[in-house]
C-alpha cells in the first residue's frame, strides 16, 4: 500500500461550505457539555474542571474538561505501563490496523471534528479542515512506515554463532502538545510512538482540551485498548512539572515554545529515586520564520505568497513569516503590495469563516500588543497594530517597516499577526539577517536566479526551506518537518525516522 496525502476539501464548491456550516450548527447544539478524564479506558471526574471558551466569542462555553493533578498523573502512567505489557507484545500488524481504523472514523467525521476546532482553536474553514487532513496523514504515513521497523534481523553471518537486533518500545511516555494544531499534532505525537509500541499519557494544552477529547472518542471507537491512550487534561501549573519529573515517565514527546522545552529538557535530565532510565526527550519548538525577496522575482507572487506565510491562521503556526526581508531594490515596491493585501484581510469569529480569527487567548493577545507597542517605539508602522472587534481576542494583521535586525521585534517569536520587514542592501546580506537568530524552523527564498536559490539550499540554516512558495503548509510525508538550532531536537514530524526514535536497538548473539 502507498501513502498519499489526504487530499484537502475546495471550500470554493458551496456544497461544501453548506456541509461545513451544516457541521457547525451540528457541533454548536453540543457546546457547554463536560468531559471526564480516560485512564486505563474508565471514566475519571475530579470534582473541578478546566474551561474551554471559543477565543472569537469569549462567552461562548466550548466544553469542561476534567482538571487533572498529581494523584491522575500518577494513576495514568500506572495505566499506561500496565497496557504496555499486552500493546508492546501484539503485532506490529495488528497495530497498524487499528492505526488505519483511527484514521477510518476521522474521516467518517472529518467536517465535524473541524468544527470544533473552529470554535475552540478559532481556525477557519480551510485552517480546520486541513489539520484534520493532517490527523489522518500522520496516522496513515506512521502505519504505512511501521512494518520496516518490525522483527528481529541477522547482522551478519559469524560462524557458530547468530547475531540479530530488534527494535524494542520504550515504554510509557508523555505527550505534551500545543494548542495551535490540536488535533493533527496531537494525533501524530501519540499515534507516532503508538504504532511500534509505546503507551501514553496524553497532555494537550489546557487552551484546546475538547478537541483532545474527540480524539480519545475516535480511537475508542477504533477500538484501541483501554491503557494505550491516557488522557489528563490540566493546568500548566498542576501537571506539567509532575508530569516531566515522574519517575515512571520513559519519554518525553513535546511540541511548544522554546521557553517550556527548555524547561522540560532540564527538569528531564534529573534521575529521580525509582528511575530505571534516561528519559529520551524530543522537542519541537518555536520559529522567528523568514521569507527573503529579491529583484530577480515576480513581485505580485511574492506579495501573495508573504501574506500566506505571514497571515495564515492569524500567525499563529510555528512556520508561520514573521520577518520579510527585502533587497534595497525592490523593497519599497513589494512593501506597497504587501501592505494593500494585508489590508484587505478579514479578520472575525472563525464559524463566519474570516481570513483569520481572533488569537487563541488573552495572553496570546496582550503579547502581540506588546510587540506591537516595541515595534511603535522602534520601526514605522504601516497597517494594523489594534485590537479587533470586540466579543474575541482579535488582533489586526499588523504591518511593521524599518525593523532593525537585531530588535526585539526581529528575534523573539511573537506567535501573532505582527509581520517585520526588514530592508536587506542585496542578496548576501538578507540571507545573513536570515540566518541571524537562534531559531532554525522555516524559511524561504522567492527568487529566479538558480544560483541563489541553490546557495540558498546549503547555507539557509532552517529545518524546512521553501523555495518559491509559501513557508507554511508542510504536508506529512512529502515535507518532513521540523527545524533546526533552537527549533527543536530535530524530530522531524511526518518524516522517515520519526517511529525509529521511540524504539530502542535490541541486540542478541547466541551460540550455536
Ligand atoms: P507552550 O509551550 O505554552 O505549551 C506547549 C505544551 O506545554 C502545552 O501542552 C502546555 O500545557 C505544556 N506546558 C506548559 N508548561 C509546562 C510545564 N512546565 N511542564 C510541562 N508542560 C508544560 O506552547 P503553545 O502556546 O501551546 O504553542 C505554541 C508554541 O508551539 C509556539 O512557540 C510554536 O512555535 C510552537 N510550535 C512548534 C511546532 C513545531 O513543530 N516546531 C508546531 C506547533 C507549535
Amino acid at each position: 500500500m502507498t501513502f498519499t496525502n489526504e487530499a484537502l476539501t475546495d471550500f470554493t464548491v458551496s456544497e461544501n461550505v453548506d456541509a461545513y456550516r451544516a457541521a457547525l450548527s451540528e457541533v454548536r447544539s453540543r457546546l457547554g457539555a463536560d468531559y471526564p478524564l480516560t485512564i486505563g479506558g474508565e471514566k475519571h471526574e475530579t470534582g473541578d474542571w478546566i474551561e474551554s471558551h471559543n477565543p472569537g466569542r469569549t462567552t461562548e462555553l466550548v466544553g469542561r474538561s476534567a482538571r487533572g493533578g498529581p494523584p491522575e498523573i500518577d494513576r495514568a502512567l500506572a495505566a499506561a505501563w500496565e497496557a504496555f505489557r499486552s500493546w508492546s507484545a501484539r503485532s506490529m500488524e495488528d497495530r497498524i490496523d487499528l492505526v488505519r481504523r483511527l484514521a477510518d472514523v476521522m474521516r467518517s467525521r472529518r467536517f465535524e471534528l473541524a468544527a470544533w476546532m473552529t470554535f475552540e482553536a478559532g481556525k477557519n474553514f480551510a485552517e480546520a479542515d486541513a489539520d484534520v487532513a493532517e490527523a489522518i496523514d500522520f496516522c496513515e504515513y506512521y502505519a504505512h512506515q511501521a512494518p520496516g521497523l518490525a522483527g528481529e534481523h541477522e547482522t551478519y553471518p559469524s560462524p557458530g554463532e547468530s547475531n540479530t537486533s530488534m527494535l524494542v518500545p520504550l515504554g510509557a511516555g508523555a505527550v505534551i502538545s500545543p494548542w495551535n494544531f490540536p488535533l493533527a499534532i496531537f494525533t501524530g505525537m501519540a499515534v507516532g510512538p503508538a504504532v511500534v509500541g509505546n503507551t501514553l499519557v496524553l497532555k494537550p494544552s489546557p487552551d484546546t482540551p475538547i478537541v483532545a477529547q474527540m480524539f480519545i472518542e475516535c480511537a475508542e471507537a477504533a477500538g484501541f485498548p483501554p491503557g494505550v491512550f491516557n488522557l489528563v487534561t490540566g493546568a500548566d501549573a498542576d501537571i506539567g512539572d509532575y508530569l516531566v519529573d515522574h519517575a515512571r515517565t520513559r519519554f518525553i514527546n513535546f511540541t511548544g515554545s522554546l521557553t517550556t522545552g527548555i524547561r522540560i529538557n532540564q527538569r528531564a535530565a534529573t534521575v529521580h529515586p525509582g528511575q530505571l532510565w534516561i528519559k529520551k526527550v524530543g522537542l519541537e519548538m518555536g520559529g522567528k520564520d523568514a521569507l527573503i525577496v529579491d529583484e530577480t522575482a515576480d513581485l505580485d507572487y511574492a506579495a501573495r505568497m508573504a501574506v500566506a506565510s505571514g497571515y495564515g491562521f492569524g500567525g499563529q503556526k510555528c512556520s508561520a513569516m514573521s520577518r520579510l526581508i527585502a533587497v534595497e531594490s525592490i523593497h519599497d515596491e513589494l512593501v506597497d503590495r504587501f501592505v494593500a493585501l494585508a489590508e484587505e484581510l478579514e479578520v472575525g469569529p472563525a464559524d463566519e469563516n474570516p481570513d483569520f480569527s481572533a488569537l487563541i487567548n488573552e495572553r496570546a493577545r496582550d503579547k502581540s500588543l506588546h510587540y506591537i507597542d516595541i515595534g511603535n517605539e522602534t520601526a514605522t508602522m504601516l497597517a494594523g497594530g489594534a485590537p479587533g472587534p470586540d466579543g474575541g481576542h482579535y488582533v489586526t494583521p499588523t504591518v511593521f517597516a524599518d525593523v532593525s535586525p537585531d530588535s526585539k521585534l526581529a528575534q523573539e517569536e511573537i506567535f501573532g499577526p505582527v509581520v517585520s520587514i526588514i530592508r536587506a542592501r542585496d542578496f548576501d546580506d538578507a540571507l545573513g539577517i536570515a540566518n541571524g537568530t537562534m531559531f532554525g524552523l522555516t524559511g524561504g527564498l522567492i527568487s529566479n536566479d538558480r544560483a541563489r536559490l541553490d546557495r540558498a539550499k546549503r547555507e539557509f540554516e532552517v529545518g524546512n526551506l521553501y523555495l518559491n512558495r509559501k513557508i507554511t503548509g508542510a504536508f506529512v510525508g512529502l515535507q518532513p518537518f521540523g527545524g533546526l538550532r533552537l527549533s527543536g531536537t530535530t524530530v522531524k514530524a511526518g518524516g522517515p525516522y520519526y517511529l525509529r526514535q521511540y524504539l530502542a536497538e535490541k541486540t542478541i548473539a547466541e551460540k550455536l
